[in-house]
């Protein structure tokens, strides 16, 4: 099998069993490797039944055929499960060198299922597994136990995915941490790890993976390579990192303000991407073999925010701890960033579900007694950092929102008005900037999902002609719904590879390092058509979990019109999905795929 490592551990944590399977090579060509791969073996294994922070929840650490391979920006790993927050497939991908070193260790993935009887890590060094106690990293914070595990193994190539404080209590969208401040932060895969006993997987090892056509395989990714390097977005990543574009997405009316409900925030320059770069930019940071390196590291040497060298926020961050609650305090979210790295929480999903408390505070739709005594006010970035501390710690209010969103709006009988689908919290690219988005996030198999179909960058002018994907009128989906579904199967590809959606060569040298990596022939458009495939099994997964129709919908707060960037416009998507639904081949009525799958 060439790039791939040709292997899966299977761990029973209960039984304290480790069994090696072959990677299943049948599903191969129809689900290529990664949240591709994950959703195909995972298909049986998960249902209605199954509690997601039970022992019988299976976890699994899935790479892709380019992970460890010198092809660009494809040094990642996914991890995928029934999610605790939202109760269907979850899925979640991160960067830094996790999932090379995963495979270098000899494994394409790890299957986890059971519980251990008490706090445990995995150790994965050169094929060797070992469940090993870990009673004394209880409690202890994601930087801490990536710390202290390396010092102790004391091998140089060593990556450590973690929990910290959040996932052993079982918050809902805990986050797996790795490498420092890399995060596999959505759908709450850090509280199945909890749930499991598990607080860490430790991998290293000597592996090499054996290419299909080495050759011509170096000649492509040095092509993909240049081709990445002339890209304008790529320099704005490096200069300024992702959350370079704060004032154009402001402009746009893309990025949200006050818990959605304002179309413009005039302080957000004071959180833009150039502030942190000039500021409190310490270095760049790239993840395994990415040539763009988008990361920031950072200090903030004196202050109330103090901070020592450690991961910047991404634009995802910038939003949540920003403008989503009116804070143009850069320190402040900077420090608040770094408290959810440490006790290992989504930053999206904990900053809509603390902008959805303080809405609702707002409204008195929420009393002080609810919130056990807060008086919860916007653009109070210190009261926002105690807030993360009681989630994490599960304390006081933070019960509450350790729960998530969409269990608030349920417990006020105001279901469909927090800013979620499927409840997944919506992440930072408002639907009225971009109505792609709506259908993207209506659609999509994790719930609102901005990494299923990036609609927002096609828009602002990030074209794949080869796929036929164009810009279009942003504020108009008549015709476009063909471009969502070919956005959705492409991007599909790119998380069963795992390659990161920020860097995009031709798609056709991509179908090049995958055809020499593996030796497979796709062709391009046989490659869309798995990502149809994949889509619509994961799809498939979601109606098995009790997902039909109904739960495609656009929350109630983006009918409200804006001033700003949206221009007062609001998507309407009830024709537009009627239409998604016959190009998918899903039954109208239920939202089943009607195609058989294999
Ligand atoms: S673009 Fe950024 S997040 Fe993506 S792989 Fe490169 S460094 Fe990592």
């Amino acid at each position: 099998m060439y790039s791939y490592a040709g292997k899966i551990a299977k761990i029973d944590l209960s039984k304290r069993k480790v069994v090696l399977e072959e990677t299943p090579k049948e599903y191969l060509k129809n689900y290529i490797g990664g949240s591709g791969l994950a959703a195909r073996i995972l298909r049986n294994k998960i249902s209605k039944e199954t509690n997601p922070l039970g022992s019988e929840n299976v976890l699994l650490f899935m790479t892709g055929p380019l992970t460890g391979t010198p092809a660009p920006s494809c040094g990642r790993y996914c991890v995928c499960s029934k999610s605790p927050l939202t109760s269907i497939w979850g899925e979640s991908n991160s960067g830094g060198k996790f999932g090379p070193f995963l495979k270098f260790a000899g494994y394409d993935g790890v299957y986890i299922k059971g519980r251990a009887d008490k706090l445990v890590y995995l150790s994965i060094i050169d094929g060797e597994i070992e469940i090993r106690n870990a009673g004394y990293l209880k409690g202890m914070n994601t930087y801490e136990t990536q710390k202290v595990l390396t010092e102790e193994i004391g091998l140089k190539n060593l990556s450590i995915a973690c929990i910290g404080l959040a996932g052993e209590n079982l918050v809902k969208y805990a986050s797996i941490m790795n490498d420092g401040g890399r995060a596999a932060g959505r759908t709450g895969m850090g509280a199945v790890m909890g749930a499991k006993n598990l607080k860490a997987v430790i991998v290293s090892g000597h592996k090499e993976m054996k290419l299909a056509k080495p050759k011509k395989f170096k000649e492509v990714v040095e092509k993909a390579v240049e081709e990445i390097k002339e890209n304008l977005l790529t320099s704005l990543y490096y200069n300024v990192g992702t959350a370079g574009g704060v004032d154009m997405l402001q402009e746009l009316g893309d990025m949200p303000n006050k818990y959605f409900t304002e179309g413009i925030f005039s302080e957000a320059s004071k959180i833009s991407g150039a502030e942190i770069s000039e500021k409190i930019l310490v270095r760049n940071q790239h993840c395994y073999g990415c040539p763009i390196g988008c990361g920031k590291i950072i200090k903030i040497p004196k202050g109330r925010y103090k901070l020592p060298e450690t991961d910047g926020p991404e634009y995802e961050t910038v939003a949540a701890f920003g403008s989503l609650i009116l804070n143009n305090s850069l320190e402040g979210l900077a420090y608040a960033n770094y408290l959810c790295n440490s006790y290992g929480l989504d930053t999206i999903s904990c900053g809509s579900t603390i902008a959805f408390a303080i809405y609702l505070y707002q409204q008195n739709k929420l009393s002080k007694e609810e919130t056990e005594g807060l008086e919860l006010e916007w653009g109070n970035i210190g009261q926002v950092i105690e807030l993360i501390k009681l989630i994490a710690e599960r304390k006081g209010f933070g019960k509450i929102l350790a729960e998530g969103s969409r269990y608030i709006a349920e417990k006020k009988g105001l279901k469909g008005f927090a800013a979620e689908v499927k409840g997944l919290e919506v992440p930072y690219h408002d639907p009225r900037a971009f109505f792609g988005m709506a259908i993207c996030y209506a659609t999509s198999p994790r719930g609102a999902c901005h990494l299923q179909g990036d609609m927002y960058l096609i828009d602002l002018g990030q074209e794949i002609p080869e796929l036929n994907i164009f810009s279009g009128d942003r504020f108009n989906l008549k015709g476009r719904i063909e471009t969502v579904i070919k956005a959705q199967n492409w991007r599909s590809i790119y998380n069963s590879l795992i390659m990161c959606q920020f860097s995009n060569p031709n798609p056709k040298l991509i179908v090049s390092m995958l055809n020499y990596a593996t030796g497979f022939s796709y062709s391009l458009k046989g490659l869309l058509s798995a990502g149809s495939k994949i889509f619509n099994l994961k799809r498939l997964i979601n109606f098995n979990l009790g997902i039909s129709a109904k739960d495609d919908y656009l929350p109630e707060i983006f009918k409200q019109p804006l001033q700003g960037g949206t221009q007062g416009k609001t998507p309407k998507i009830e024709e537009h999905l009627k239409n998604y639904y016959r190009l998918r081949k899903w039954d109208p009525k239920t939202g089943k795929p009607l195609e058989e799958q294999p």
